[in-house]
């Protein structure tokens, strides 16, 4: 048997994903989808391109089938980039059935976001901060009746950090229903394990990836020791040598101020190195655009914050430059998983 038929899937969307050159499941999918299927809460922790939106998109889509109403679903996600990622395999997965999705994220028209959620679309996408400021504005819409809950990067949602997502995450809670099925799905859940069980309350199915370091084994790591001084010389040199050396290349580097980020790309450009920036500092077109330059790669750098180090599909990373050292070994491990996505032998310095 097939091995998304072994799983439930209908026929069609087995067929999608053939399409789509998803062929044979992998372990988060593996382990996941026949829980969702059955109606289990779910909370599942895997390496960053390991097929993670899809184990919750699939299952999602099917139950849509059965049952076809909006608003349907919501997913949460802490980027606007990553909002418009996860759309995007809705989409595509989701073209037989006519699916109609709405992407709720800041920096774009209110009130165009306002008539959309009034259409009832099947899936909503959002941010949490603009969710709440249509929640807190209007009440043309209300997501009572959804079936869907997800958190994707939902240790992230749940962090108080820089963006403190919390009292925008309570307004979201309170106009979801209580029978609804929750997925939480990131790379690093365990240090959230608790709150996340506050939000998943129906007996959740956990799963988590058994590999102990949750980076690709195919990932080469080096650590290169400078002088504070000579650092940008350095990281110039690394690029050159890199670009000497290989043909087809691309490098994410990552820095921890907004400010940084603009100068070493302004620094990059001087060089004449194709580079653009990436952070959140930038007008949300600003930030499509330079993702969109690097994806089709017109530009081989990429200068971001860690507004681009959670769940970014970019297939084509070659190198991944920490230029700080990241605060944790949670945001190390989502920011190397920009490079060797989905089994490709890339390396990282
Ligand atoms: P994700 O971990 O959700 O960011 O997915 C990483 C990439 O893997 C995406 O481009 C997916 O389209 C792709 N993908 C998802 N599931 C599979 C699968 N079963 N086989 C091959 N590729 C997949």
């Amino acid at each position: 048997m097939d091995g998304f038929t072994r799983l439930g899937l209908s026929s069609w969307l087995i067929e999608q994903c053939k399409q789509l050159g998803i062929c044979k499941p992998t372990p988060v999918q593996e382990n996941c989808i026949p829980q969702i299927l059955e109606g289990r809460d779910c909370m599942g922790c895997a390496k960053t391109g390991s097929g993670k939106t899809a184990a919750f998109v699939l299952p999602i889509l099917q139950k849509l089938s059965e049952d076809p109403f909006g608003i349907f679903c919501l997913v949460l996600t802490p980027t606007r980039e990553l909002a418009y990622q996860i759309a995007e395999q809705f989409r595509v997965l989701g073209k037989p059935l006519g699916l109609k999705d709405c992407i709720i994220v800041g920096g774009m028209d209110m009130v165009a976001q306002a008539l959309e959620l009034s259409r009832k679309p099947h899936i909503v996408i959002a941010t949490p901060g603009r969710l709440a400021d249509h929640f807190r504005s209007s009440n043309t819409f209300n997501i009572k009746k959804i079936r869907f809950l997800v958190l994707d990067e939902a240790d992230r949602l749940l962090e108080q950090g820089c963006t403190d997502f919390t009292q925008d995450l309570q307004v979201i809670l309170e106009a979801v229903p209580v029978n609804r099925q929750t997925l939480l799905f990131s790379a690093t859940l365990t240090d959230t394990l608790q709150e996340l069980k506050t939000i998943a309350m129906n007996k959740p199915f956990f799963w988590e990836s058994t590999s102990e370091v949750r980076t690709v084994e195919k990932l080469e790591q080096k650590y290169i020791l400078v002088p504070e001084k000579v650092k940008e010389a350095y990281l110039v040199h690394l690029i050159q040598t890199f670009q000497d050396e290989h043909e087809d290349w691309s490098i994410i580097i990552f820095t921890n101020t907004c400010k940084n980020c603009q100068i070493i790309n302004m620094m990059l450009r001087e060089f004449s190195f194709p580079s653009v920036a990436l952070h959140s500092m930038m007008k949300q077109k600003q930030r499509f655009a330079a993702l969109a330059k690097f994806k089709s790669s017109v530009f081989k750098i990429l200068v971001a914050t860690d507004v681009a180090a959670r769940g970014l599909d970019i297939p084509t990373v070659q190198v991944v430059i920490n230029h700080n050292t990241p605060g944790l070994p949670k945001i190390y491990i989502h920011r190397v998983g920009r490079t060797a996505r989905a089994g490709k032998d890339f390396c990282y310095c």
